[in-house]
């Protein structure tokens, strides 16, 4: 596969942007220049076309450049946008269709991207129980801010010691986040009484993607819920990448566990940036876009008519169309397909997933958490991913990343997919 325009203009664009990159994950290598998307395909400056399952880390569940999503932001577009103060008939009409699905979300704000609303839930959670510290689990990502930007995908050495994912972050803030095992109810029980009185949240992807897609054991959620009912601390559910992806509830519809906070962000609007934080109504109104409310939510571009008007049209595409059973099945298919390459080839590989999200860990067991992550074999991953890409199937060459399906996606795509994966495969074994 040429890559020739690709090369050129990455430099071209280095010269301006220190990398050429606009945000850390996509400094790897091939460093591709897109032309063009359409749907489940993308297009490089070389004129090659992938199947995307990327999906730009997640927000593609109806596919790139989604005709009525698009349309829908057009029509808003030329008739409002955003106003410095006041808010819009998109802002009532979204905020109420997420109040109607999402278990947790009795209020809603919004806020335009994922990071910003762990932020805002975080200190929101502070300013509730008049605590500071907060626990994330290993392995999981919520977002570039320092109450969060640690343990993410830790050295083997590092795992859950001291490890802040950036130069520059303050101490306090490294310090006060406490870092626990995914799927171990007792290290979180002891953390929790350890650190008795002091742990004001606990945030949660409730299924980690960040890591693949490693499962929640049965009662883990529920357990979270009732550890952090017993100790007074706010559970927060990061549904960034599950929420809308999985159902339009979120995991905690799919799980029936509720949070007292929930984020929101990629799939909700289709790729348009929008990102929301919801929960309990005497939490909600602690902020101060409520009168009497003292803690800050602010953001020149919240609520503007492009989020909003791709959220209510995607939404409302989930409910009028079978989305999730289609991404669901094709899921099924793509995941049944490699467990039967597998076999074939009588190779020893986990097929993780749920709904549309799929992957396959090069290790002969179901990981439960970051640790047992260590046993795959990162070199065969990427590998893999390398390879798959070099045959026009879109999946960053990283270790331990998802894929995604989206409503564009074909049998056909699946099955083509599945077909360049047996021939990889065996280049491998
Ligand atoms: N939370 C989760 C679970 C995520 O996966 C991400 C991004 O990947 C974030 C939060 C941060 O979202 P954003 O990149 O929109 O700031």
């Amino acid at each position: 596969m040429l890559n020739e325009k690709s090369k050129q203009l990455h430099e071209e664009a280095k010269k301006f942007t220190p990398g050429g990159v606009h945000t850390s994950i996509r400094n790897i290598d091939p460093r591709l220049i897109f032309t063009k998307s359409e749907g489940a395909y993308i297009y490089d400056a070389d004129g090659n076309k992938y199947i995307d399952f990327q999906a730009a880390f997640g927000p593609y569940i109806l596919g790139h450049n989604y005709k009525e999503v698009n349309d829908r932001v057009i029509e808003s577009l030329a008739r409002t946008d955003l106003y410095g103060v006041g808010t819009t008939d998109l802002e009532i009409k979204c905020a109420e269709k997420i109040t109607k699905y999402v278990p947790s979300a009795e209020q809603v704000l919004f806020c335009n991207s994922g990071s910003e609303a762990t932020y805002h839930a975080i200190r929101l959670s502070r300013a509730i129980t008049n605590r500071k510290k907060l626990i994330k689990f290993q392995g999981c990502y919520h977002g570039w801010h320092d109450y969060v930007a640690r343990n993410m995908l830790s050295e083997p050495h590092m795992i859950g010691k001291r490890d802040p994912g950036s130069a520059g972050m303050m101490d306090e803030a490294i310090d006060n986040t406490l870092i626990c095992t995914f799927n171990d109810l007792d290290n979180v029980e002891r953390t929790l009484v350890e650190n008795k009185n002091e742990v004001a949240a606990l945030i949660v992807e409730p299924i980690p993607h960040n890591i693949g897609c490693i499962m929640p054991e049965v009662g883990f959620l529920q357990g979270l819920r009732d550890l952090c009912s017993k100790h007074g601390t706010i559970l927060i559910f990061d549904e960034v990448i599950t929420g809308f992806r999985h159902d339009l509830g979120g995991y905690q519809n799919v799980s029936g566990v509720t949070p007292d906070l929930t984020t929101m962000g990629k799939a909700m609007a289709n790729g348009f940036p929008m990102a929301a934080l919801a929960g309990k109504k005497e939490y909600m109104e602690r902020f101060n876009t409520n009168s009497g409310g003292d803690v800050w939510f602010a953001g020149t571009y919240n609520g503007h008519a492009i989020g909003t008007s791709a959220t209510i049209a995607t939404m409302e595409i989930m409910e009028t169309e079978p989305v999730h059973q289609h991404i669901f099945a094709l899921g099924d298919r793509m995941r049944n397909g490699i467990r039967e390459i597998h076999d074939r080839l009588s190779l020893k590989a986990y097929v993780a997933g749920f709904g549309s999200v799929w992957t396959t860990y090069f290790m002969d067991f179901e990981p439960k958490n970051y640790t047992d992550l260590m046993q795959n074999d990162a070199k065969m991953y990427v590998t893999y991913r390398k390879k798959l890409l070099e045959r026009g199937i879109f999946k960053m060459p990283m270790n331990i990343k998802r894929n995604h399906i989206s409503y564009s996606h074909t049998k056909e795509d699946i099955d083509n997919t599945l077909q360049a994966i047996e021939d990889v495969l065996k280049e491998l074994v």
